[in-house]
């Protein structure tokens, strides 16, 4: 690989665990592939159009092949922007909702369908405008780290300097310049350290924290570094988090104007410029005849050899071969699965892989009231809120002065989540404007909301079961086998023609970037199959995975 970049290149999510440039990949003007005429028109099943499914069918579908899409909920998936009722175009973002500038694989999408995005308004950040801290019923105001007592800058400190502990400046600079073989040695040389260990024990164990109290540990948990408190990240994999911070995942974040559904939904209706075999104007919208397959509810290996699909009416068709992007666990809870498709040790990763809880509760609002500025201390009404109270992150997206606007009461993980999870709607409003009413006594937040509220927990939905995996230590091997599946030549006859895309495949799970990225690989391995090239100039995922795939840990 070249190392053509400079100190100041950007952070991208290339690798770590498998440093492939899929950004130039994508731009590359002679395309990833192409396939012999013969398999021109063969069908491939796509099942779920969420981000993962839909990548993949759209590559697919300008390579020539006919992606048959199956979809048991909602298109979008994870990517899932639901309007308010009467609200003219005005969101909620149910899921994803901040994508990082280092996610270039998915802007990719982004930026092919002419969609507009603007800055996340994170805690501390102009987009934010102001921020308010509350802890132990301590309340703090500010527009940024500075305005915050010297506690909270020593937290950040100390995190900057665990995070030195690890060699990370070497470490990113390596990942800036795109230097694979240094960002290799590193990165591997981490990987048996660090998949064993909590976040938590690398800060109680790192230097920098160890010289400080208690209080500075919490401090971190509760308000962390970028987008909010990471407290109940705390028992994953450090190496999790680590990737994070190194592929700048947690930095510069945007919003899509208008939603970001739009992208999947986007990609369903677009007509590429170029395609193989294909008609001008052909998109997947026009190759289903407007609307997905229903949900799968069988997968098995067809007496022919090819991959029997059941759908939720029962229709049985075959493919040469299907790409699975839904949430693993449902590959035993919704699909009945032959067993024979995996091996024993690739169903081991598949169950084991742990998916972390998520609430998120909105309302919309009459104006954005909360920048108007009370005269007595010159302070905006209100602000993005971070909290040990029950909401934890409390979001405001401002949609302009005439336009509706839009409060996410509360976004929590974990524990914060299941406090929320027997609760109707109305109630958890409730939850959240009680505890907001503590760090906001004398505003009427309930006095400015219009229409419904909309509310989600992902662990209730029976089509995702959880929000998304965080590993827990000692899943590496697990995230390694999934990962590298779409590498086939080497497993049994029975086990090919099975492909596994998406989030938890990835090894950035809750990011939309890897759903991305575990995409394209799975698309190299199904043009693989079917007998496809890329250009000698434009070698793929599956042509460098052998010499710079995720390091292989001993069972
Ligand atoms: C609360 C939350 C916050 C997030 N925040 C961010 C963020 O800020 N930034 C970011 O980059 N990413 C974020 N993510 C992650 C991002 O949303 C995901 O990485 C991405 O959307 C996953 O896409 P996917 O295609 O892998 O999976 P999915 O979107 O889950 O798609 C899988 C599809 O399979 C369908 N399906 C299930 N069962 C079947 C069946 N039997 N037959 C057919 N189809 C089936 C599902 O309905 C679904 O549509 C967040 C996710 C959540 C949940």
């Amino acid at each position: 690989m070249t190392t053509t970049r400079t100190t100041t290149a950007p952070v991208t999510v290339f690798g770590p665990d498998f440093p492939f440039a899929f950004d130039d990949w994508l731009k590359h003007p002679q395309g990833l592939a192409t396939l012999p005429a013969s398999a021109h028109g063969t069908e491939v099943a796509i099942v779920g159009a969420g981000m993962a499914g839909l990548v993949a069918a759209y590559e697919l579908m300008k390579l020539g092949l006919k992606p048959v899409v199956f979809e048991a909920s909602r298109m979008g998936g994870r990517l899932r922007s639901q309007p308010f009722e009467g609200g003219q175009g005005v969101v909620a973002e149910l899921g994803g909702m901040r994508f990082p500038a280092s996610s270039t694989a998915f802007y990719h999408y982004v930026h092919l369908l002419g969609l507009q995005t603007q800055p996340f308004p994170n805690p501390l950040t102009p987009a934010a405008g102001s921020t308010v801290i509350d802890l132990e019923g301590q309340t703090h105001y500010a527009r940024s780290l500075a305005d915050l007592p010297p506690l909270f800058s020593e937290v950040a400190q100390a995190w900057a300097q665990a995070l030195d502990e690890l060699g990370f400046g070497d470490l990113q600079q390596a990942l800036r310049e795109r230097d694979v073989p240094r960002l290799k040695a590193l990165w591997d040389r981490l990987v048996p350290l660090w998949d064993d260990r909590t976040i938590y024990d690398f800060i109680a164990q790192s230097e920098a924290f160890s010289k400080l109290s208690f209080r500075h540990r919490e401090v971190f948990g509760q308000v962390g570094f970028g987008t909010g408190g990471w407290d109940s990240d705390f028992p994953n994999t450090m190496l999790e988090i680590l990737r994070v911070v190194l592929t700048g995942c947690d930095e510069d974040q945007h919003l899509i104007t208008g939603g970001v559904q739009q992208v999947p939904l986007g990609l369903w209706a677009h007509a590429p410029e170029h395609t193989t075999h294909w008609p001008p104007g052909t998109s997947l919208a026009s190759l289903h005849g407007g609307a997905t397959r229903a949900g799968v509810t069988a997968i098995a290996r067809a007496p022919g050899g090819q991959i029997a699909i059941t759908d939720t009416w029962g229709a049985v068709r075959e493919y040469a071969a299907v790409l699975v992007t839904c949430q693993t666990w449902l590959l035993t809870t919704q699909i009945a699965v032959d067993e024979s498709l995996f091996s024993q040790k690739m169903w081991m990763a598949l169950d084991r892989t742990r998916y972390m809880q998520s609430s998120k509760t909105f309302v919309m609002v009459d104006r954005p009231f909360w920048k108007d500025v009370v005269a007595a201390t010159g302070r905006d009404t209100m602000s993005m809120t971070l909290t040990d109270r029950l909401t934890r992150g409390t979001y405001l997206f401002d949609n302009g002065p005439d336009k509706p606007a839009v409060i996410c009461l509360s976004y929590a993980w974990m524990s914060d989540a299941l406090k929320m999870l027997p609760h109707p709607p109305h109630k958890r409003v409730q939850l959240a404007l009680d505890a907001l009413k503590k760090i906001y006594p004398t505003v009427d937040i309930a006095g400015h909301i219009v229409g419904d509220p909309i509310t989600i927990s992902w662990e209730a939905d029976p089509y995702f079961l959880g929000a998304f995996k965080g590993a827990l230590p000692g899943h590496y091997r697990y995230n390694q086998r999934m990962y590298g599946h779409f590498m086939q030549d080497a497993l049994p006859a029975a086990e090919r023609g099975i492909f596994l895309a998406g989030d938890d495949v990835s090894f950035t799970p809750a990011w939309v970037e890897g759903a991305v990225q575990t995409s394209l690989n799975a698309v190299w391995g199904i043009v693989h199959q079917l007998g496809g090239q890329c250009p000698a100039d434009n070698p793929g995922p599956g042509e460098l995975f052998a010499a710079i795939g995720p390091v292989v840990l001993p069972d």
